[in-house]
């Protein structure tokens, strides 16, 4: 499967390949040499009709496919995405800038893995039963609702695409996804391999376009069941409104502002190091790192020396090199975005300590898209900075006093997706995880993922959860039967 040096991108609607029905196409930039690459569809509603009535048509048969051949196709689907590794991360890293050892070790291996998982869980998958004493036996069926939408964002293209498609497949629905219009090259590459690994035509139909020409209306397509929403929360906001008068299920993952919560007690030279990572991986760009890191005050000197230390020893670089560790940002207008946050952060009175520049790269990479990783100290935790989803490497750093403080910092945020507490006092570490107002709480740990967990966010990070039984449950409609004994 070699990465041709410019694609033409095209949709998959019933198991063909096919350019959009309109013609129209757009750039697609390579980050980190702002240079157009590819050339993505355009999508819209005519795509769309075609694209549903592909999947309707398909549905009856994939959800009556025995479990055993469900899972047979998403294996051989796994198989092909682990022998396609290394095309697969190099063809990530162009599209969206991250270095090409996270692109192969977390996004593309956690693709395989989740349609594996899923692969294994469908073959599982049981419902409950509850019985009255002799009166009678209610059993819980979980039938697949039909045709399904996922949508995905730009900072973990291929991984959170299988990371919804895999299951909805799995519970025996069809699917039409849309890719973010700014990462679109893996899925692409991934909707080719479900074709070699005998997915029937129309289960999988991968529309590309934007947010307005094709995502909206794929959401408010009355034959449209399920929506699982990985992005922005304004985005799932107007989902959410948009879809509000017809009962579709909604499964919505949306933006962290996520606390990192530091005790004077912790492994300091080892949490310095995680503390870093969690910050930037990705450039900032997860929607798990955290970006409000509060350590206590009688180490915070020490513990802010340490960090900007590790940080300026993050290495920068073109990401399709093996030794970068922090690539470029995912596009020019989210470059300004970061940069524009750095300047409200001084305006609001922080100090940066380090970073706060885009910088160019020499060579190929000159007018790439890269952004230093940005530590940022004396803000008041109700600014904005520390309360807008800046989805970037920038993060602040305050002082707490005692427990209740930092819980009382960390749950003072209109997001709850995740928080992390490093600490050795373990007792302390279970009374703070259950205080926060987080879906996920990592003590000593970030972005250790075990895929039977449920996964999402309270308030304005989403609603619902993802992941392990719960992406099952959420992709099946439970329907009681009881029988009475003795009728
Ligand atoms: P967006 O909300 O802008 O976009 C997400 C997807 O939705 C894209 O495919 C986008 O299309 C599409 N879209 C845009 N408008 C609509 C609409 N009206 N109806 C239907 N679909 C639409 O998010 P980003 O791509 O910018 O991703 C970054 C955000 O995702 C951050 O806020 C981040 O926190 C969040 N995120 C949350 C995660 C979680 O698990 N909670 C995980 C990862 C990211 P297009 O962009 O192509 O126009």
């Amino acid at each position: 499967m070699p990465v041709a040096p410019f694609k033409t991108i095209q949709n998959l609607i019933n198991g063909q390949f096919q350019a959009p029905i309109d013609g129209h196409y757009m750039d697609n930039y390579e980050p980190a040499t702002g240079q157009v690459y590819a050339l993505t569809p355009e999508s819209n509603e005519r795509d769309l009709q075609q694209a549903v009535a592909a999947a309707e048509q398909a549905f009856p048969a994939w959800a009556n496919t025995a479990a055993e051949d469900k899972a047979k196709v998403l294996h051989r689907l796994a198989d092909l995405i682990e022998s396609n590794q290394d095309d697969l991360a190099k063809a990530e890293t162009i599209d969206n800038g991250k270095p090409i050892t996270l692109a192969k070790n977390v996004d593309i291996y956690r693709a395989a893995a989740n349609i594996r998982f899923f692969a294994n869980a469908l073959t599982q998958f049981s419902s409950e039963s509850h019985a009255m004493e002799d009166v009678a036996i209610n059993y819980t069926l979980r039938d697949p609702l039909g045709v399904v939408a996922c949508i995905s964002p730009w900072n973990l293209p291929l991984y959170l695409f299988t990371w919804k498609i895999a299951p909805a497949l799995a519970a025996g629905n069809t699917v039409i996804a849309k890719p973010s219009e700014i990462t679109p090259m893996t899925a692409y590459l991934f909707s080719e391999l479900c074709v070699e690994a005998g997915l029937p035509a129309g289960v999988l139909n991968v529309l590309h376009g934007t947010g307005p020409s094709i995502g909206a209306p794929l959401t408010t397509h009355p034959k449209i069941k399920a929506i699982s929403f990985t992005g922005g929360s304004s985005t799932g906001t107007a989902i959410k409104l948009a879809t509000a008068n017809q009962h579709k299920k909604l499964s919505l993952e949306l933006g962290g502002k996520n606390p990192t919560l530091v005790f004077a007690d912790c492994d300091f030279d080892r949490t310095v190091e995680q503390v870093a990572r969690s910050a930037f991986a990705n450039q900032g760009q997860i929607c798990l790192c955290g970006s409000r890191i509060y350590i206590e005050r009688s180490i915070y000197k020490k513990f802010l020396h340490a960090l900007v230390k590790q940080v300026e020893q993050i290495k920068i670089g073109d990401p399709l090199l093996d030794d970068t560790q922090f690539g470029a940002l995912v596009s020019k207008s989210h470059m300004q975005k970061v940069l524009s946050y750095i300047t409200l952060a001084q305006q609001e009175g922080g100090q940066v300590l380090t970073g706060g520049q885009s910088i160019s790269i020499a060579g190929r990479c000159k007018d790439g898209y890269f952004v230093q990783p940005t530590l940022i100290s004396g803000l008041d935790n109700r600014c904005r900075t520390n309360q807008e989803e800046i989805f970037g490497p920038v993060c602040t750093l305050q002082p707490f006093d005692h427990d209740d403080e930092a819980v009382s910092y960390a749950n003072d945020s209109a997001y709850g997706l995740a928080a992390s507490i490093w600490s050795q006092d373990i007792n302390r570490c279970h009374r703070i995880a259950k205080q926060l107002n987080t879906g996920i709480v990592w003590i000593n740990c970030w972005l250790l993922r075990d895929l039977r967990t449920p996964f999402g966010g309270m308030k304005a990070s989403g609603s619902g959860r993802e992941g392990g039984l719960e992406a099952l449950r959420f992709f099946t409609e439970p329907k009681n039967v009881c029988v009475q004994f003795n009728y």
